[in-house]
C-alpha cells in the first residue's frame, strides 16, 4: 500500500511534465504552507495502538517509521515517477544504494546479469565485486552492439544492466532494441537514465521494466546531496523493491529527499539550458587546433549521432569529453593537466550535473583503478578530459579551456 499524500486539489490528467516537475505531490500538512514541509522525523506518533497494528501491517495508510516511509520521501518519489511515466518509484540513499537495492531485490545466487563495459565503474565494480561475492555472474559486453547482448544470454539471464550515454565518453545504447532482447528471453531490463534524465529520455516508454537514477547528479543539480531512485511498475516496485528497502534500510533521507523533489522543479529549464551551452561548446571544441578529437551526442561527428538525436528528445546532453592532441601519453598527460589547472572559472571536480562547470581527467581520477589496458580498451586515454557544462554565459567557459588549449603546444 502507499502512503497518501495530503495535496489540495486533485490535478486534471494529461498535464505536460514541466507542469508536474512544480505542481505534482505538494505534501501539505494542516497549517496549509505552500512550499512543502520537510518532515524531519524518525518516527510518527499512531493515533491508537488499533491503529497502529493495520498501519505496521500496512492496511492502513499512514507512516510510523521512517525507515518504512516519510512524506518528504514519498513527495520525491512519486513526483520523480509522474516524470518518468512510472507507475511508482522507490528513493535510495545514493545512486549505488539503488543499484545495490536492484541486485538484493532481483537476483539470486546464479542469476546471471549482462552490462555493457562502459558502465559506470563503481556499478562494474559492485556487479562483479559484491554481488559476484553471492554467486550473481555478470557478463560485460559492448555498449553498442545489439548482437554481443543477444550472443551472452544464457538459461539463467536474468537481468540486462544498461546506461545511455556512458560517462566519460557518452557512446549511446539502443534502448528499445535491448528491451526487446531482453523481453525475448524473458529478462528484466534496467536502464540508468542518469545522464539523460527524463527531460530527454524515457526509458520505460521505450520498453525498459525499470529505471535507476542517482539523484545526486541532474535530478539535484546543485551538488547538495547524495541520492538515488528505481522507477517501474507498481509489482516491481511495490512488491519487491519496497518491502527489501524496508528491511535492508537503503532508505533516503527526509533532508536530502526534500532537497532532490525541489531539484526536481527546475529540472528541464536546467537540462535544456546546460544542454544547449554544451552544444556550443563542442562546437567550438571541434574546432579548435589543440584539440585531437570531441565526443558529444549532439555533434554529426558523434558515431552514434542520429541514435541519439532520435533517443533523446533532439538534445546531446551536458556532458562533453574530448582528446587533446599529443605524440606520447605523457605529454597528452602533461597537457590535459596544463588545461585544467589554466582555468579560472570551471571547477576541478569529478562529479557532473551541477550548475557548474565542471572539468576533470577520467583517466586519473574516475578511471584511476583501472589498468592502462583496461583504460585503453574503454578510450580512457592519458589525453581525455571530461566536462559537465553548466549554466554559465558558454563564451566564458570557451575562453577559461583556451587559457590552457591556446598555450598547450608550449607543453612538450
Ligand atoms: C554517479 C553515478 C552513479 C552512482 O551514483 P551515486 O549517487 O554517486 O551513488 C551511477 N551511475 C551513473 C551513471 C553515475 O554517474
Amino acid at each position: 500500500m502507499t502512503h497518501q499524500i495530503v495535496d489540495d486539489r486533485p490535478l486534471p490528467e494529461g498535464l505536460h511534465p514541466d507542469t508536474l516537475a512544480v505542481r505534482v505531490s505538494i505534501p501539505r500538512s494542516a497549517y496549509g504552507e505552500h512550499s512543502e514541509a520537510l518532515y524531519l522525523t524518525s518516527c510518527f506518533v499512531q493515533p491508537s495502538a488499533e491503529s497502529a497494528v493495520l498501519r505496521y501491517a500496512h492496511k492502513e495508510p499512514g507512516y510510523t517509521y521512517t525507515r518504512t516511509g516519510n512524506p518528504s520521501v514519498t513527495a520525491f518519489e512519486n513526483r520523480l515517477a509522474a516524470l518518468e511515466g512510472a507507475e511508482a518509484a522507490i528513493a535510495t540513499a545514493s545512486g549505488m544504494s539503488a543499484i545495490l537495492a536492484l541486485g538484493l531485490g532481483l537476483l539470486k545466487s546464479g542469476d546471471h546479469v549482462i552490462c555493457s563495459r562502459s558502465m559506470f565503474g563503481s556499478t562494474i565494480a559492485l556487479m562483479s565485486n559484491v554481488l559476484g561475492k553471492f554467486g550473481v555472474e555478470t557478463s560485460f559486453v559492448s555498449q553498442t552492439d545489439v548482437g554481443e547482448w543477444r550472443a551472452a544470454l544464457k538459461a539463467n539471464t536474468r537481468l540486462l544492466f544498461a546506461e545511455t550515454p556512458t560517462n566519460p565518453l557518452t557512446e549511446v545504447c539502443d534502448i528499445a532494441a535491448l528491451a526487446a532482447v531482453a523481453k525475448a528471453a524473458g529478462a528484466l531490463f534496467v536502464v540508468d537514465n542518469c545522464f539523460a534524465t527524463p527531460v530527454l529520455q524515457k526509458p520505460l516508454a521505450l520498453g525498459a521494466d525499470l529505471v535507476m537514477h542517482s539523484g545526486t547528479k541532474f535530478l539535484d543539480g546543485q551538488g547538495r546531496v547524495m541520492a538515488g531512485a528505481i522507477c517501474g511498475s507498481r509489482a516491481l516496485v511495490e512488491d519487491v523493491l519496497r518491502p527489501l528497502d524496508r528491511t535492508v534500510g537503503l532508505v533516503l533521507s527526509p533532508f536530502n529527499a526534500w532537497v532532490v523533489h525541489k531539484g526536481l522543479e527546475t529540472l528541464s529549464l536546467r537540462v535544456m539550458a546546460q544542454s544547449a551551452n554544451a552544444l556550443k561548446i563542442a562546437q567550438w571544441l571541434e574546432r579548435h587546433p589543440a584539440v585531437e578529437r570531441v565526443f558529444y551526442p549532439g555533434l554529426p561527428s558523434h558515431p552514434q549521432h542520429e541514435l541519439a538525436m532520435k533517443q533523446q528528445a533532439g538534445v546531446g546532453g551536458s556532458v562533453i569529453a574530448f582528446v587533446l592532441k599529443g605524440k606520447t601519453p605523457d605529454q597528452q598527460r602533461a597537457r590535459a593537466f596544463h588545461v585544467i589547472d589554466r582555468t579560472q572559472v570551471c571547477s576541478i571536480a569529478t562529479n557532473l550535473g551541477d550548475v557548474r562547470t565542471l572539468i576533470s581527467h577520467p583517466a586519473s581520477t574516475s578511471h584511476g583503478r583501472l589498468t592502462e589496458e583496461q583504460r585503453q580498451a574503454a578510450g580512457v586515454v592519458q589525453g581525455l578530459l571530461r566536462v559537465s557544462v553548466g549554466l554559465e554565459y558558454p563564451p566564458d567557459i570557451e575562453r577559461d579551456l583556451a587559457r590552457g588549449l591556446d598555450t598547450c603546444a608550449e607543453i612538450s
